[in-house]
C-alpha cells in the first residue's frame, strides 16, 4: 500500500505520524512510505533519516494526499486537510468528532474511510492508542498545574509539594484511568496532597492498590465532587465517557467558591472538557481566568514533549497501521473488533454509534 504522512499543521504541533523507525518497518512489509519534507523536524529526525529508513520525500502536503491510499497523521485532519482527503482514501489519525460537528462534516464529505485512534479498543475493552498520549498528558498535568499556581502564571502561589512546616497542595484528579492515574503518580511524587474521584468502583480500587495510604479515593457523587474541587488548589479533568462529549461536571457557579488562583487543567478538553468554562487554548496562549480562577486547556497537550509523545504513540499505532496496510482496512477491521471501533467515518456516513448519536446523525 502508498502510505502517505504530512507534516502537522495545528498550532504548535510538532509530533508526526511515523518516525523514521516505523516508516522502516512498513517498508519491511513491502510498502511505499512517501513523508512530507520537514514533517519529522519536531522530534529530531530529518528528511535524510527518513530516506535512510526506504521513504520518499514529497515537498508538499498535496502531493502526500494525492498519491496516498491511506494518510497517517496525530492531530484531527485541519480543514484544508480535509479538503485533501477523496473517496476510498484511508484516514488514520487521532479524530475526536464528538465535539466538533464541522470535522465532522468534513468528512462525511469527503468519502474518505476515516479511522479515529481514539476510538480503538483492546480486547480488555481499553484504548490502546489513546493511553499512551493519556500517559503522556497525565504526567504534563501536574507539570503544567505546578507552572499556573506560580503568582507570576495568575496563580495562588503556592508549592505543590510544600516544604518541612508548610503544608503541601491538594490536588483533586477528577477521572482515574489513564490520565488520572499518572497525573496521581506525578502530584503524589512531587509530595502534594492527592485526591482521585471516578464513578467506577475498579478504577478507584484499582489506584487504592496500586498507590495505598498516600492516595485518597472517593466515589465521585454531585456532593463529594463539589466537596473535593472547592478544597483543592489544583484540579485535574481526566473524564471520559468514550466517543461521547464529556460531562461538565465542575459547573461555573462553584468558580466563584474555589480558592482565588486554583487551577483547573481540564485535559479532556479534546472531548469537550469537564469543567463548564473550559474553552480549547493552545501553546501559544495556554491560559485563561474565570472568576480568580486559572483555567489550562490545551488539546494537544503532547505536542509539547513531541519526541516523547511520537515515539510512544507510533509503538501502539504501528501492528494495527501494518494490518490495515498489509491485509486492507476490509480484512483487517473484520479480523479486529476493537480495530473495528475505531472506524468512525466512512463513505460519506458516521460509523461510530456514540458521535452519530452526539451529532444526531443515523448510525
Ligand atoms: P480513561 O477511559 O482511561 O479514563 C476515564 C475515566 O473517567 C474512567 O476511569 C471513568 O470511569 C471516569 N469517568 C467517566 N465518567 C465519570 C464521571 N462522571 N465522574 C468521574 N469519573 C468519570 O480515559 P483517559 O485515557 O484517562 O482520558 C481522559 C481524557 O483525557 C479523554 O477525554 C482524553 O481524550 C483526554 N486526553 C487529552 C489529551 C490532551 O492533550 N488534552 C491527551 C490525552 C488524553
Amino acid at each position: 500500500m502508498r502510505i502517505g504522512v504530512p507534516k502537522e499543521i495545528k498550532n504548535h504541533e510538532y509530533r508526526v505520524g511515523l518516525t523514521p523507525n516505523s516508516v522502516h518497518e512498513f517498508v519491511d512489509h513491502g510498502h511505499a512510505v512517501v513523508v512530507e519534507s520537514g514533517a519529522g523536524l519536531g522530534i529530531g529526525s530529518t528528511d535524510a533519516d527518513y530516506i535512510k529508513a526506504g521513504a520518499t520525500i514529497a515537498a508538499t502536503a498535496a502531493e502526500v494526499f494525492a498519491g496516498a491510499e491511506m494518510v497517517i497523521k496525530v492531530k484531527e485532519p485541519q480543514a484544508v486537510e480535509c479538503a485533501m482527503l477523496r473517496p476510498g482514501q484511508i484516514l488514520y489519525t487521532y479524530l475526536h468528532l464528538a465535539p466538533d460537528p464541522e470535522q465532522t462534516r468534513a468528512l462525511i464529505a469527503s468519502g474518505a474511510t476515516c479511522i479515529a485512534y481514539e476510538t480503538v479498543t483492546d480486547a480488555k475493552g481499553g484504548l490502546p492508542l489513546l493511553a499512551p498520549m493519556s500517559q503522556v498528558a497525565g504526567r504534563m498535568a501536574i507539570q503544567a498545574g505546578a507552572h499556573c499556581l506560580e503568582k507570576a502564571h495568575g496563580g495562588e502561589g503556592v508549592l505543590l509539594g510544600g516544604v518541612p512546616g508548610v503544608a503541601p497542595a491538594k490536588v483533586a484528579i477528577i477521572g482515574g484511568g489513564v490520565v488520572g492515574e499518572n497525573a496521581a503518580q506525578i502530584a503524589l511524587g512531587i509530595g502534594a496532597e492527592v485526591t482521585v474521584l471516578d464513578r467506577s468502583l475498579d478504577a478507584l480500587a484499582r489506584l487504592s492498590a496500586r498507590f495505598g495510604a498516600g492516595l485518597k479515593t472517593v466515589y465521585s457523587t454531585r456532593a463529594a465532587l463539589e466537596q473535593t474541587v472547592l478544597e483543592s488548589d489544583l484540579v485535574i479533568g481526566a473524564v471520559l465517557v468514550k466517543g461521547a462529549a464529556t460531562p461538565k461536571l465542575v459547573t461555573r457557579a462553584m468558580l466563584g467558591r474555589m480558592r482565588p488562583g486554583a487551577v483547573l487543567v481540564d485535559v479532556a478538553i479534546d472531548q469537550g472538557g469537564c469543567f463548564e468554562t473550559s474553552k480549547a487554548t493552545t501553546h501559544d496562549a495556554p491560559t485563561y481566568v474565570v472568576d480568580g480562577v486559572v483555567h489550562y486547556c490545551v488539546a494537544n497537550m503532547p505536542g509539547a514533549v513531541a519526541r516523547t509523545s511520537t515515539y510512544a504513540l507510533t509503538n501502539a499505532t504501528l501492528p494495527y497501521g501494518l494490518a490495515i496496510a498489509t491485509k486492507g482496512w476490509k480484512a483487517a477491521l473484520a479480523d479486529d473488533p476493537g480495530l473495528l471501533e475505531g472506524l468512525n467515518v466512512h463513505a460519506g456516513k458516521v460509523t461510530c454509534a456514540p458521535v452519530a448519536a452526539e451529532l444526531g446523525y443515523e448510525h
